[in-house]
């Protein structure tokens, strides 16, 4: 008799075996899947936090055979997919949010991680993923970067500020920014509102004039 490893069931044949595929089977032949690796990834972040007095890391053993596993692997089908602003983080924030796991593939979450993020970074790091952005868009479209502001599409703007791939440091601190901005259609305007939330970002500005003033040398010095 040939026995499955993993559920115990017994086969005549050899080949017989080999076909054979039981839930836990299937499983650990899934392990090298991207979105398999990453759910279980989110799986140790969220146990090193929940548990954090047990030494032991969890193995794909405990992730295959936990009741959670296909919520897991949901959520990393999820990450996988949104192809999030710095993934790691965006894990982290959603592990660490005390959200339950049945609503972590929600939209309004991602979009939620990314308001956080874009108001909490430095504009340093602002400005250099904006940059990068617009750098990549240059290359896409055999364009200039530091034309972006002018020449862009407005739903790719769109998309690009409401992921905080634009920051808000840099559209609203020069004129061809907030220039972009005046074209843009109710529709986009209202895609963008949370993340441009004007008044508290006035508000910030006023609060760190060298930031401001630093990214406005940036941008001109730039030609943006
Ligand atoms: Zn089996």
């Amino acid at each position: 008799m040939f026995k499955c490893d993993y559920c115990d069931k017994e086969f005549m044949k050899e080949k017989t075996l080999f076909v054979h595929v039981c839930e836990q089977k299937r499983r650990a032949l899934a392990k090298t899947e991207k979105h398999v690796v990453l759910g279980f990834d989110v799986f140790r972040k969220f146990y090193k936090i929940t548990q954090p007095n047990t030494k032991q890391d969890k193995t794909y053993e405990d992730f295959s055979k936990s009741p959670y596993y296909n919520a897991f692997v949901k959520f990393g089908s999820f990450v996988s997919n949104v192809n999030p602003l710095y993934p790691e983080k965006f894990m982290d924030y959603v592990v660490s949010s005390g959200v339950k796991l049945d609503h972590w593939c929600r939209e309004e979450l991602y979009d939620q991680y990314v308001i956080d993020f874009a108001r909490r970074e430095s504009p340093e790091t602002a400005l250099q993923r904006s940059i990068q952005t617009m750098m990549n868009w240059g290359d896409a479209n055999n364009a200039q970067w530091n034309h972006y502001f002018l020449y862009v599409s407005l739903s790719r703007a769109t998309f690009d500020i409401k992921d905080a791939k634009i920051s808000p440091w840099v559209v609203l601190n020069c004129k061809s920014g907030r220039d972009m901005i005046k074209k843009f259609n109710d529709e986009q305007l209202t895609a963008v509102s949370s993340i441009m939330d004007i008044p508290f970002w006035m508000n910030k500005f006023k609060k760190s004039p060298a930031d401001v003033e630093f990214v406005k040398q940036i941008a001109k010095e730039s030609n943006i």
